[in-house]
């Protein structure tokens, strides 16, 4: 078991082993969570009429990867979002114990929860982890 840390935007379900699938970012997820549509073909399956060319659509879907992309460390955290933009002050980091399931789309870890370590505010992980 190893602890991970992610950050839970205000508007996502709840935290837990059901909801624990990692999706494209700006994908939009079926209703199980478990897929994204192909931004690609746009959830069609094809282009420019011939089979979609991404290698992970599957007729307009793409598999989400198990578990959450997470960070195995505060700094790798906040240095992800440094890249990407900064949260709101108040979306929530959550700190969790869980298993590793593979990687994600952006080469960090996609876990499982088992065991919420802690929640807090992004403002308080960042000026805590200073
Ligand atoms: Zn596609």
């Amino acid at each position: 078991m190893a602890v991970f840390y992610r950050l839970r935007w205000s508007d996502c379900p709840p935290f837990g082993p059901d909801n624990a699938w990692s999706a494209l970012w700006g994908g939009t997820r079926s209703d199980d969570g478990s897929r994204t549509e192909c931004l690609t073909c746009d959830g069609t399956g094809q282009l420019d009429g011939r089979p979609c060319p991404d290698r992970d659509c599957d007729e307009g879907w793409i598999d989400c990867v198990a578990g959450y992309s997470c960070c195995a460390s505060a700094e790798e955290l906040i240095a992800y979002f440094n890249s990407r933009g900064e949260p709101a002050a108040d979306d929530t980091v959550v700190v969790f114990e869980g298993r590793q399931m593979g990687t994600g789309f952006d080469g960090e870890p996609t876990a499982v929860p088992e065991r919420i370590v802690e929640t807090l505010a992004w403002a308080d992980f960042v000026s805590r982890s200073k």
